[in-house]
This record gives structure tokens, sequence and C-alpha cells, in this order.
């Protein structure tokens, strides 16, 4: 069994993002990229399953500029076989991402795409859903749990409220919650053995796919500043202050 697991570069979740003055975007000079969390938690789930031998091959793939590469060298170093990167400068949306991803699916014939439930620069949460419908495949979003059958896949899913069992038929698209697992740090005789890996470079028109915008990003914003808080001198200060000053009681 193949599994495919699309990992994206985004900003390191560490980093403090900064609005572009002119409101046109956020400030990527000199930010530290890595790869999207959750898919690092696929890239984790899909070497799981090679390890338990349930799949035999795992093949990494990005869209975006020629430093994607580093972002598939760490999925190579945490144990994928292979990479594929489709370059594209500048930002993609998620349906543009889906038609490309529906394109390697077509060539690769893998059974199980894994995905990171959503990429935390633009939270889109909707590729995973968008290439199940183009592939017509069955989806399981949110997994935190996954039991992989020969013809279906046990998921647990993280809905508001609980959890969610569902079977569903291969193949399919899972998309990975925070819960699933926990990735691996790829050590450093993995990282170099990644350097030797196959990585192999394509270009969206090998797929037929324009990549040009549907949305216009019209202005992005800093949230407002959060104010300090107070001290209070106890109980019957803290309820007079929420009657009187928060107007909340
Ligand atoms: P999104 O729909 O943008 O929130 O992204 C959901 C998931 O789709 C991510 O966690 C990745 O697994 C995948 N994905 C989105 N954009 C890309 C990209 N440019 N390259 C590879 N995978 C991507």
């Amino acid at each position: 069994m193949k599994v495919l697991v699309p990992v994206k570069r985004v900003v390191d979740y560490n980093v403090k993002i900064r609005v572009k003055a002119d409101g046109t975007g956020v400030d990527l000079a000199n930010v530290k990229m890595s790869m999207n969390p959750f898919d690092e938690i696929a890239v984790e789930e899909a070497v799981r399953l090679k390890e338990a031998g349930k799949a035999n091959e795992v093949v990494a793939v990005s869209i975006g500029p020629a430093q994607a590469q580093e972002t598939l060298r760490t999925a190579l170093a945490m144990g994928a076989d292979r990479a594929i990167l489709i370059t594209v400068d500048g930002p993609i949306e998620p349906l543009s991402v889906a038609k490309l991803l529906k394109g390697v699916v077509a060539d690769e014939n893998p059974n199980l795409v894994i995905l990171g439930k959503q990429a935390i620069d633009d939270d889109a949460n909707q590729t995973g859903q968008m290439l199940s419908a183009l592939l017509g495949w069955s989806q399981a979003t949110f997994a935190s749990e996954l039991d992989l059958g020969d013809t279906t896949a046990k998921v647990t899913r993280e809905v508001d409220g609980g959890l969610q069992a569902i079977e569903v038929t291969l193949p399919a698209i899972v998309t990975a919650d925070l819960r699933l697992n926990e990735p691996r740090y790829a050590s450093l005789p993995n990282i170099m053995k990644a350097k030797k890996k196959p990585l192999e470079t394509r270009t969206p028109d090998d797929f037929g796919v324009t990549v040009s915008p549907r949305l216009r990003v019209i202005r992005v914003e800093e949230p407002a500043g959060r104010t300090a808080g107070i001290k209070v001198a106890g109980v019957t200060d803290l309820i007079e202050k929420l009657k009187a000053e928060a107007g909340v009681i």
C-alpha cells in the first residue's frame, strides 16, 4: 500500500507574525520557515504505517518555492521514501493545490493520502476536502486515530463535543488532527540519509493546472492589542468592578 503525504512550508509556529506596513499580507522577509505542524503529524502517521508493515511506500509532496525542498528533506529524514516538489512561486490557493495533488494521485496511485487538517499560515482547512471531492474518494477529516485495514480504514474524528468513529472505503483522504500522534525528531544519521533519497521536481504545467489566484486579499490587519489587566482587592471589589466597569453582571 502506498501513502501520499502533502507537506506545506509555512512560517514556523514559534515566529511572532508581523503584518506588512501596507496591510497587503504577512512579512516573510528573514522569517524562519518550517513544515506545517499538522503535516509533521501526517508524515509521522504514514511512517508508522510503514513501520507496522501496513504500507510499503511513503511519498511526500510539496507545492511551493524551491526552498520547499528543505521541508521535503525533513519529511524524508522522518522516514518518507521519496519526495516530489511542484515548484510554484508566490502564494497558492487550496483549490490549485488540490488540483495539483489530483494530478500526483493519478501518477502515483496511492491507496491513502494523509494531509494536515489545516495549514497554519492561512488556516484554510480546505485542501483535503477539495481533493476528496475532485477524486470522488471517501474522506475522514480531523483524525485522532487511524486503524488501516486492507480495503477500509477506521478513523476516530475529533468533532465538537466528542469523538466520532467512522469507517471509510479505500482509497481515501485522511486529514490529521493534533492528537493523532506525536511526531518524531529526525535523528542526525537520518538527516544525512535523507540527502540521498530521491527528490523529483515538477511544474504545474506538467499536470495541466493553472495556479492563478481566484481570491483577492483586500486587507490584512494585526489583531487589536490586549489592554493590561488589573489586580483587585478581593471578591467584593471584583463583583463591584464586573458590575460597574465591565458591565457583565
Ligand atoms: P489548508 O487547506 O491550506 O489549510 O491545508 C490543509 C493541508 O493541505 C495541509 O496541512 C497540507 O497537508 C496540504 N497542503 C496545503 N497546501 C499545500 C502545499 N502548498 N503543498 C503541500 N501540501 C499542502
